[in-house]
């Protein structure tokens, strides 16, 4: 069947390798539906290892000076560039995303590492002196002891990279579960982290589902959990993660609303939802998975939307030959996505781009799914209410800016939403209302990048401090505030005059 050999998933833990004989799931490249990998699904055995080589190596790595910590990151930065095109093509092979995708996925993530680089300055602690008379008060940012990450499957490389960088440079031990989906980037990059020289026990990695995120999240010497995947999950992890008293940051689902306006200009704007609603299959918590079309954009914009989204080649990625848009993660998720649009068509949306028949004679068993567009799409509607993370355009028709925001703000969720205007008071206006974390201006993917907090709200994430920025640093430390008086004691004491 495949050209690949199949593909371990061992465990890192405690600075040993070690594959295991437990029961496992597979994992798929999706352009061709073959089974690449057996990915072990690790329990309540496996975990208490990693978080107790965590714990032991916590210590040595919260007393080593955040400047050699540093070090360390610096030089799995330069492993990370280094293998490069190696982690790009994993990513793809596992993912389906196409390369210039994954070479996104990878270079946002070393752009956490890069981040994590400025520790010694992100650190720095606040100091008054003389806060009364003859008192100093200073506040230091301390670790927190052994963090643990759980990962999604649509950013194998980027998204545990949001996550343990920080981590580790400001003093913490971590685990990371990444997506049983796609286990292999995520092997590789943490051999580069023993390349660079990290302590043994300072990462962990183990495998499996639930039963190991469970564990995780009642382990009592875990003491912060980053989770990201879908609402459903996300809202689990935070209610059970807090219930045992561990610091909680969790990114869920959305459905993001891309508004175009009837000034919006034709060729920028077309190619922003295109790259919203069909980069990565749709399989983006960022996607733009609701175009609504304002007054006159009706007939301008739309019909070329349309257009562009029929010519959208769908194909393997993981070959020289680069499609338009992969294949999405797995066959299950396709059926998914094929009866979201099934339901979208009978609940009554018009379907003038449709990707349901779509064949791909060069892999015929690949997870495709053609970019369709959905139009006339109405609240209450499934697939107005639904994620269908898939290449899957939802296009609603609204009167004006005020409508139009109405309706993008009655979501329950949170991530992104856009604007596509030549109208200053129209963006600005749009900017103000909007009731989301991460605003696009003539942008169709505002994902914010590591130096700013991805920044969901509502129903997209549970907690107080997101990933990234100075947020994923202040998740990942607690302030220490000392006030402190010094005494004179007269005759002997070596300062007396
Ligand atoms: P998922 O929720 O199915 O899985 C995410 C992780 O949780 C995986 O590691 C999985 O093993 C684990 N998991 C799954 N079910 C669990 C359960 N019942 N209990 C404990 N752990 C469980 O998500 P996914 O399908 O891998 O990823 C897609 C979702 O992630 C989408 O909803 C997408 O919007 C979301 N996402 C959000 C962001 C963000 O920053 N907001 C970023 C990327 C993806």
């Amino acid at each position: 069947m495949s050209n690949f050999t199949l593909t371990a998933c061992p465990f890192f833990i405690g600075g040993e390798w070690t594959e295991s004989k437990l029961a496992t799931t597979p994992v798929h490249n999706p352009s061709t539906g073959e089974v690449i990998a057996e990915c072990p699904v690790g329990g309540v055995v496996e975990v208490n290892a990693a978080v107790e080589a965590a714990a032991a190596a916590f210590p040595a790595w919260m007393e080593m000076p955040p400047v050699e910590r540093a070090r360390v990151l610096f030089k799995f930065r330069a492993l990370l560039e280094e293998n490069f095109d190696d982690l790009v093509r994993s990513n793809t092979r596992e993912h389906g995303k196409t390369l210039v995708e994954s070479r996104g996925d990878v270079k946002r993530g070393i752009e956490m590492v890069e981040f994590a680089c400025g520790v010694p300055s992100l650190l720095m602690g606040e100091i008054l002196e003389n806060m009364a008379r003859g008192i100093d008060c200073e506040a230091i940012r301390q670790p927190l002891g052994v963090c643990a990450g759980i990962t999604p499957f649509n950013f194998p490389c980027m998204v545990p990279l949001w996550m343990y960088p920080v981590a580790l440079a400001c003093g913490n031990t971590f685990v990371l579960k990444p997506s049983e989906k796609v286990p292999l980037t995520s092997i590789k990059v943490a051999k580069l982290l023993e390349q660079a020289d990290l302590p043994k026990g300072v990462f962990n990695l183990v495998h499996g589902g639930r039963e190991a995120v469970d564990a995780l999240l009642t382990h009592p010497k875990v003491k912060a959990i980053s989770f990201v995947g879908s609402t459903p999950t996300a809202r689990h992890i935070y209610e059970t993660g807090t219930k045992h008293g561990k610091r909680v940051q969790s990114n869920g689902g959305a459905k993001n609303f891309v508004l175009l306006m009837p000034d919006a200009d034709v060729d920028n704007s077309v190619r922003g939802v295109i790259e919203a609603a069909f980069g990565c299959a749709g399989e983006r918590c960022m996607a733009g998975s609701t175009a609504v079309v304002v007054g006159g954009a009706e007939k301008t914009v739309l019909p070329t939307l349309i257009e562009a989204t029929k010519r959208i080649k769908v194909g393997p990625t993981d070959r020289e030959a680069q499609p338009d848009m992969g294949p999405v993660i797995t066959r299950q998720h396709r059926n998914r996505v094929l009866q979201l649009i099934e339901a979208g068509v009978k609940e009554g949306a018009k379907i003038p781009a449709d990707g349901r028949g779509v064949k791909v004679s060069e892999a015929p068993n690949g997870f495709f799914v053609g970019a369709t567009i959905l139009d006339q799409v109405r609240p209450g509607m499934t697939v107005a209410k639904e994620e269908v993370f898939g290449p899957v355009l939802n296009v609603m028709h609204m009167e004006d800016l005020d409508a139009a925001i109405e309706l993008a703000n009655q979501s329950p969720y949170g991530n992104g939403a856009s604007i596509f205007t030549r109208n200053g008071k129209a963006a600005r206006e749009f900017k103000h209302r909007i009731k989301c974390g991460m605003v696009g201006i003539n942008i169709g993917v505002p994902a914010s990048m590591a130096w700013f907090p991805f920044n969901g709200w509502n129903d997209s994430f549970f907690g107080d401090l997101h990933m990234q920025g100075k947020e994923g640093l202040q998740f990942f430390t607690q302030l220490k505030v000392t006030t402190s008086r010094w005494f004179s004691y007269g005759e002997g004491d070596i300062w007396h005059r």
